[in-house]
């Protein structure tokens, strides 16, 4: 989920990146799309956007700036590069934030971590993302996280095939546009 986040800056390594959280609205959707706030919650907070713009603008601004953190951080280990100290001292400000709005509650004969209600807080939809980018990293599913090979795409995603040897994030998409690439490559100039 906080791959899919980092993919909301589409085309992020082209001249013309497209910003798919141009309002708060977006960033509440997304929230909602990604199953981790619920309907009635995303609702309640759009109409607060609405209501106070300021805030709400400052809640959007805050959530780019955690995107592009976690973005420089993922990518960085996609790549086998170091991860920049400035964008983990960012991530982690986020991590601490999200945690002052966690608690522990009963459910089923154990515990799970539940967020304050979202709805009273413009910035509760980045408190789960964070946790997810938190958990990710901090995983051993860590190494399987890959920018996909197509160069038009570059989006992030968990590699969990058996082999661990996906390299496009969609195969239906990306996978086959790269084949008929390399296929017409070939065409044009048979070795
Ligand atoms: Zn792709």
């Amino acid at each position: 989920m906080c791959l899919d986040f980092v993919n909301t800056l589409d085309d992020r390594f082209t001249d013309h990146p497209k910003e798919l959280l141009a309002s708060y609205r977006d960033l509440a959707r997304f929230a909602e799309d990604a199953g981790v706030l619920s309907h009635q919650p995303v609702d309640h907070l759009c109409a607060q956007s609405e209501k106070s713009p300021q805030p709400a603008q400052r809640a959007l601004k805050s959530a780019i700036q955690m995107r592009e953190a976690m973005s420089e951080v993922f990518y960085a280990l996609a790549r086998e590069k170091p991860v920049p100290k400035s964008a983990l001292a960012v991530l982690n400000h986020y991590v601490q934030q999200a945690a002052q709005h966690a608690r522990l509650v009963p459910a089923d004969g154990h515990f799970e971590w539940q967020f304050d209600p979202a709805q009273d807080n413009l910035e509760s939809p980045l408190w789960p993302i964070v946790r997810s980018a938190a958990e990710l990293l901090a995983s051993d599913q860590l190494q399987y996280v890959r920018a996909c090979a197509s160069p038009t795409c570059e989006w992030l995603f968990l590699d969990e095939s058996k082999n661990h040897r996906r390299r496009w994030c969609d195969m239906t998409k990306c996978g086959n546009r790269a084949k008929v690439q390399n296929f017409y490559k070939r065409q044009r100039n048979p070795t």
